[in-house]
């Protein structure tokens, strides 16, 4: 039975990292009127009360998006991504944290749609709930990894698929490039973000590799570190592998990388990587 619960890490410096560049993809395809879809393979619960035992045992928001929240001056760039956190905190406390599938909701248009898979048996009713009334969004309690097969390539032949599992099963590693390979011989032109953690730097880099070594193109390669790597438990960075990233997207993240790095890793311990891994 599957233990991990996104209600423990909501908001933390893996999210703020992922979320900001799925709201910068977002932004970019709606730039033209056409209709895109939204898959969310892994899609959580979607949204998460940072006041609950969960959240408060781990605390791991405020080293987060806590140290963003309250800045007076921030990145535009940063602007769709605070939208969504503003449009549930209308006060000044940070109370939810809205997780991938609220911010797809709320910066999606009418013609847009949303696919979003959650296979724990108490997430996926709370995710259902928030979804209830949305008809641009479909929401199953299927493996996410079989919608890169079973839904792709969307009618709209756009679209962005975050694949965000939580690596609780190590076979996600491996699991990751086959799935990603079945999405991208299907639909070669969409935009994949694949979130990884650096629990384990070898294991990290292994499935990283694959991909690269897959014959996909165009990947660009964003992390963000909060220690230097170590053999202790825990996550010491995460990142973003972008397949098909919007053309400006590289350059948005070299501009807003060093910021949110040094606000969230203050003391400078940790590093941050943007690089093209595979060309177009
Ligand atoms: N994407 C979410 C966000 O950004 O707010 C967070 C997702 S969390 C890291 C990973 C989720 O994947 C968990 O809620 C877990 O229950 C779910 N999960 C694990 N294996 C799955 C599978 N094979 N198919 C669908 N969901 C799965």
């Amino acid at each position: 039975m599957l233990s991990y619960r996104h209600s423990f890490h909501a908001g933390n410096h893996a999210d703020v990292l992922k979320h900001t560049v799925l709201t910068l993809c977002i932004n970019y395809l709606k730039e033209k009127d056409k209709p895109f879809l939204y898959l969310d393979t892994h899609s959580g619960a979607g949204r998460y009360l940072l006041q609950s035992e969960h959240a408060e045992k781990t605390a791991e928001y405020q080293t987060g998006i806590g140290r963003i929240w309250q800045q007076e001056t921030l990145p535009e760039l940063l602007t769709p991504y605070l939208s969504v956190l503003k449009y549930y905190n209308r006060t000044e406390t940070l109370k939810y944290y809205p997780g991938s599938p609220l911010i797809a909701k709320q910066l999606l248009r009418d013609q847009d749609k949303l696919n979003l898979t959650e296979i724990h048996s108490t997430d996926y009713p709370l995710l259902r709930q928030e979804f209830l009334k949305d008809k641009r969004a479909k929401v199953l309690r299927e493996d996410g990894f079989q919608q890169l097969k079973s839904k792709l390539p969307p009618q709209s032949r756009r679209g962005i698929i975050l694949i965000d599992p939580s690596y609780e099963i190590k076979e996600d590693y491996q699991k990751i490039p086959k799935a990603l390979l079945e999405g991208y011989k299907r639909f070669s032109t969409g935009i994949y973000l694949i979130w990884y953690p650096v629990v384990n730097r070898t294991q990290s880099q292994r499935m990283i590799n694959q991909i690269v070594e897959s014959g996909i193109k165009n990947i660009l390669q964003i992390e963000l570190a909060v220690q230097p790597d170590n053999n202790q438990k825990g996550m010491t960075a995460s990142g973003m592998i972008v397949i098909n990233p919007p053309w400006k997207l590289q350059q948005e993240m070299k501009e807003l990388l060093p910021w949110l790095s040094q606000q969230i890793d203050p003391n400078n311990i940790g590093h941050h990587i943007i690089k093209q891994l595979v060309n177009e």
